[in-house]
């Protein structure tokens, strides 16, 4: 018989670099359509959602944002079949069960559109870029696993170091020397 030794215990940090190239197909300068503008009015205004992770409502200083599912710059890379396909799997409001079959034609669809915090809230400091961009915190900063889970954490709970990278970057709270003159 052999004995193991116990499993470590207490919370431990994995780290992982991620380099991610992306080929972007070529597309003309980007600018909010009417189709965008009205489905953020409806998103947010109308229906009052809050941030799909965290619940909050936003403020003025730090507006809900609108993020594309399936990203806007590689639109015309995708099948749109296959992207309703993937969109009646993940229907957060559920759009994409009640228009059916109906073709999804514009990365701007009310279908491909979730609404997120620019700017959350942990231990009363402010993560700037919230689960929308915010660092360790946003769809665009985490991978998928860890950025959704943080919508299910247990109150208190932190999965990454969003707070550390936070006070990092805060001039007023990066400790003497680290920071401000
Ligand atoms: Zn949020």
């Amino acid at each position: 018989m052999t004995e193991t030794a116990a499993p470590p215990s207490g919370d431990h940090e994995t780290k992982r670099t991620l380099v991610e190239e992306v080929i972007v197909p070529d597309h003309p300068p980007r600018k909010a359509s009417h189709e965008f503008l009205t489905n953020r009015v409806l998103l947010i205004t109308r229906m009052g959602l809050g941030c799909w992770i965290c619940g909050s409502f936003g403020s003025k200083a730090a507006p809900l944002e609108v993020h594309h599912l399936h990203e806007w710059s590689l639109w015309d890379a995708l099948d749109p079949a296959k992207v309703l396909q993937t969109l009646h799997c993940f229907d957060p409001y559920g759009f994409t069960m009640k228009a059916g079959l109906a073709p999804i034609e514009s990365p701007d669809d009310v279908r491909n559109l979730l609404v997120l915090c620019s700017s959350c809230e942990l231990e009363g400091q402010a993560i700037a870029g919230g689960h929308h961009r915010g660092v360790d915190a946003g769809i665009h900063a985490l991978t998928w696993p860890i950025w959704l889970a943080q919508r299910a954490a247990r109150a208190g709970v932190s999965l990454t170091e969003a707070l550390t990278s936070a006070k990092a970057a805060d001039p007023a709270l990066a400790g003497p020397g680290k920071g401000a003159p």
